[in-house]
């Protein structure tokens, strides 16, 4: 089925040519009739199976059709928000690079927190029509004036969920209450949990759902496997992993920002390039680490859940849980960064003794039954202790809270980080 049959103009077909997309994924082939149309729209559908185009490709024709480039300021008429800085920069890349084709392209702004406001300020200076932002940042830039969305006709939730889960629901209602009543609304999301479910749909007027299920022909490939592994053991097994499979990159997840530290510095000691990337680092760091990371010049970077959302690496050939997820909804995402896009990709979770019972509630959840593997070598000895201890494997499990102890480690190592992570990365240049 050509873009064309889908309502997309010759331009915007030809965008979609140009990025390399032969014929619309399920998601893009469902909702973009229904986003031309003007519907609200509450699509879900797997990791990486085309999102993001799903509603950039009609709002750009609806955006290129409406008064974009008539003469007078550019008002926002689209805005796009998402729940981190490295989405915002992604999903901004992708808007820009297909609006290149539209004959008037609307001017995209984005905008995130953790730089300095002021560059963004100027850039808003002659308006924006689209602006892909995260919340915070969003509402700082209207506080100063910088922005005003009153006339914002679209408004895009990518990886809804999370945006509208407890953690950014007052910044949401602070943006929802600055936007016209009257507007389109579309949210997306791999994932949408009950309760979130409720509350996306009374936000949303008269919606299309467009659920694509995860059949077996449009499923990603992603082989999941489960080791069953002491706590003490994991960073080594990790390293006989990465070599005995050569997986040129690696992401591996771990519960806070001091494990991801310890972890990549061991590796890093080991001989395996390795960086952490997580949200203490600054954002200049973070950038960077990303981006080495998407040119192959790190092997492996050893994260929180920061990267589990949204991030596109292309041909990432496997996922570690070295620290369980918190809940069924994160190991989805988690594992969702390999297998993108027709790839395929192996996603592996350690299961210490203590994380097991936790484990299991995740594979209920996901109706879904792993066997233990046990890897020559990594045989586990140890069984499962009355306390959870944080960092000994239950990490991040639902439920258990750093220590004070642990919180004192974190800031000291996201002090530290930023320095190391410099330093790290120019040896590694230097090397
Ligand atoms: P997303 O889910 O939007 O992050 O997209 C995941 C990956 O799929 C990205 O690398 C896109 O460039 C790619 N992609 C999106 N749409 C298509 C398509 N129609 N055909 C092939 N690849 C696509």
């Amino acid at each position: 089925m050509p873009f064309a049959s889908l309502g997309l103009s010759p331009a915007l077909s030809h965008a979609a040519a140009q990025a390399g997309f032969l014929a619309p994924t399920p998601i893009q082939a469902a909702a973009i009739p229904a986003v031309l149309e003007g519907a609200d729209v509450r699509g879900a559908a797997q990791t990486g199976s085309g999102k993001t185009a799903a509603f950039a490709l009609p709002l750009l024709q609806i955006l290129s059709l409406s008064d974009v480039g008539a003469k007078g300021p550019r008002r926002v008429r689209a805005l796009v928000l998402v729940p981190t800085r490295e989405l915002a920069a992604q999903v901004g890349e992708v808007l820009r690079s297909l609006a290149q084709h539209v004959q008037q392209p609307p001017k995209v702004a984005v905008v995130f927190g953790g730089v300095s406001i002021n560059p963004q300020m100027m850039g808003l200076r002659s308006g924006a029509d689209i602006v892909v932002a995260t919340p915070g940042r969003l509402l700082d830039l209207v506080d100063h004036n910088a922005l005003r969305l009153s006339a914002v006709a679209h408004l895009v939730l990518d990886e809804a969920d999370r945006l509208l889960d407890l953690g950014f629901a007052e910044e949401l209602q602070r943006v929802l209450a600055l936007l016209p009543a009257r507007r389109q609304n579309l949210f997306f999301s791999a994932t949408f949990p009950a309760a979130v479910q409720t509350l996306a749909d009374s936000l949303l007027n008269n919606p299309v759902h467009v659920d694509v299920p995860g059949t077996p022909g449009n499923e990603p490939a992603i082989e999941q496997r489960a080791i069953a592994v002491d706590a003490s053991r994991r960073t080594q097994l990790l390293r006989h992993l990465v070599k005995e499979h050569h997986w040129s990159r690696v992401l591996v997840f771990v519960a806070t920002q001091y494990a991801a530290e310890h972890v990549a510095e061991k590796l890093y000691k080991a001989g395996i390039y390795a960086s952490p990337f997580h949200g203490g680092l600054s954002q200049g760091a973070r950038k960077q680490v990303l981006q080495e990371f998407k040119d192959e010049r790190w092997q492996v970077v050893v994260t929180t859940d920061l990267a589990a959302r949204g991030i596109d690496i292309a041909q990432l050939p496997a996922v570690v849980n070295y620290d369980l997820p918190r809940s069924a909804v994160d190991y989805v995402h988690r594992i969702g960064r390999t297998g993108r896009a027709g790839d395929s990709g192996v996603a592996v979770s350690f299961v210490t003794a203590d994380a097991e019972a936790h484990f299991r509630l995740i594979e209920k959840r996901q109706n879904l039954t792993l066997p233990r593997e046990q890897i020559a070598g990594f045989e586990p000895t140890e069984t499962a202790s009355t306390a959870a201890v944080p960092g000994s494997g239950t990490g991040g499990i639902k439920g258990t809270r750093p220590s004070k102890k642990d919180k004192l480690r974190a800031a000291a190592a996201a002090a530290a980080a930023a320095a190391g992570a410099a330093d790290s990365a120019a040896q590694k240049k230097g090397s």
